[in-house]
């Protein structure tokens, strides 16, 4: 069993979340070429390697957050506050080859980060 660090409520078992899927991926914009689309809907990649993830506290505070997890180990890497549901447009630094873990990337839309324009740390 993974023992998540949900950065509200402290280190908790699995069971208390579920799983929202790939944190990277990143919704295209209002009139994206159909390419686009079937790409963010249908195709998945299979990461080896730190990955991130959206998981829901649902059996504690009932946020969203943000998971670092190594799906090679299953090794929960941190955790952090996403600001936002799923697919509000947050992407993650880690790359389809699963390097650059924390090199940042973009906050998500309406959290403090974004609205300070700054990278997620
Ligand atoms: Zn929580």
């Amino acid at each position: 069993m993974l023992l998540i660090p949900c950065p509200h409520c402290g280190e908790r078992a699995q069971v208390e979340f579920a799983y929202g899927g790939d944190a990277t991926r990143q919704r295209p914009h209002d009139g994206a070429p159909d390419e686009a689309w079937y790409e963010y809907v249908y195709l998945r990649g299979n990461p080896r390697g730190p990955h991130r993830e959206w998981w829901l506290h649902h059996g504690g505070c009932g946020q969203w957050i943000r998971v670092t997890r190594d799906t090679a180990t299953h090794a929960v890497l941190g955790a952090e506050p996403a600001g936002g549901p799923p697919g509000d447009g947050a992407v993650s630094g880690i790359r389809p080859d699963g390097k650059g873990a924390e090199e940042g990337g973009r906050a998500p839309a309406g959290s403090a980060a974004a609205e300070a324009g700054g990278s997620v740390a």
